[in-house]
């Protein structure tokens, strides 16, 4: 059975002598808080790519838009644009959305509580658990895939994922106080992103070694217990790279619903299962160039790259090395291929 207030107590220690230092932060025991746009910004960016990639994105987000006003005025293109190689651009949607809600329905001030978080438009049970916590000091129950894992650990729970969800939270949730429950939840987050790592954590440095069940096992990274996985479904399609005299690519801007919804794309058929054969979007003297292979949350993808240099269709124009810049990766990865085959 684990001391709760021991494990809590050896975490918060721990915390305070090694916080990471990152720039959405306060430094633990500060008694200024963090700015809640800042907060909500990063937790959005972090649900979907780690802090390295994603600190990049996030200086460049908050010296562009340094409020969530500024943020809010922006235009849906230019998000999607800045977001590009964060993936998942449901979330940009969300973030707009959100940003809007707070702008134009809060005065561009967030919510303090976590059920007021949870009422704005586009933020989800995650997002407004962890703006709670760490912005405004609630104490509400942060639980993400690193907390998953440290619970699974820590608890040595035996039940495959993903049925054991339901007992991962509830084990985190009794952990909660009223005490620094900001910093007990930057803490966890640490400890599994620096320390009890998914492949190989590093247990001899770990500040609750020793309330972990799971190390008492011997093989602590059996935990999160995992269920076999069903295969990923393969799917096919075609897309065409059209370069113009100028050197410019022709893109398309995808519909706001679906994959990669509202982002510019290349020219591209139907992703199916059994193979999509479609019509060229204009004619042209095409030539396939081979093939990219994608992997999305759900399926892979293989695409067949065709080229030809042609002007005309109804195409967003775009300079070759803008396109690269700006396109969701799995068409960056194709235009790539269509391009070196034009050089
Ligand atoms: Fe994770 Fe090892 Fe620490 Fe247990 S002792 S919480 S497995 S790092």
């Amino acid at each position: 059975m684990i001391d709760v207030a021991s494990l809590r107590s050896d975490l918060l220690d721990w915390y305070d002598a090694r916080a990471r230092t990152l720039p959405w932060r306060t430094p633990p025991g500060s008694t200024e808080r963090p700015d809640p746009y800042r907060v909500w910004l990063s937790e959005v960016m972090l649900q979907q790519t780690t802090v390295p990639h994603a600190t990049p994105y996030f200086l460049s987000f908050t010296e562009r838009w340094p409020t969530v006003q500024a943020l809010a005025a922006v235009e849906d293109g230019d998000l999607m644009g800045a977001w590009a190689g964060l993936g998942y651009y449901a979330r940009a949607r969300n973030l707009l959305t959100c940003a809007r809600a707070v702008a134009d329905d809060h005065g561009g001030v967030f919510p303090d509580t976590e059920v007021g978080l949870l009422s704005l438009s586009g933020v989800g049970a995650y997002t407004a658990a962890a703006v709670a916590a760490i912005a405004f000091d609630r104490p509400a129950n942060v639980v993400d895939g690193n907390v998953e894992r440290v619970m699974a650990r820590l608890f040595a729970v035996e039940t495959p994922m993903p049925g054991a969800k339901p007992d991962l939270r509830r084990l985190a949730g009794a952990l909660v106080t009223g005490h620094r429950p900001g910093d007990w939840a930057q803490a966890l987050m640490d400890l599994g992103a620096t320390v009890c790592r998914p492949r190989s954590p590093v247990c001899g440095a770990c500040p609750v070694a020793r309330h972990c069940e799971g190390l008492a096992t011997g093989r602590p990274e059996r935990f999160p217990v995992k269920a076999t996985k069903a295969a990923r479904p393969r799917r096919t399609g075609t897309t065409w790279v059209i370069r113009d005299a100028a050197r410019r690519v022709a893109l398309v801007r995808r519909p706001t619903n679906g994959l990669l919804g509202g982002m510019l794309g290349l020219p591209t058929s139907d992703w199916g299962e059994g193979g999509v054969d479609a019509p060229a979007p204009v004619t042209g003297d095409w030539r396939d160039v081979g093939s990219i292979d994608h992997v999305f949350t759900h399926f892979s993808l293989t695409l067949t790259v065709r080229v030809s240099e042609t002007a005309g269709g109804d195409f967003i124009w775009m300079a070759a090395d803008d396109a690269a810049r700006t396109l969701p990766t799995v068409f960056t990865k194709a235009l790539r291929r269509g391009l070196s085959a034009l050089e």
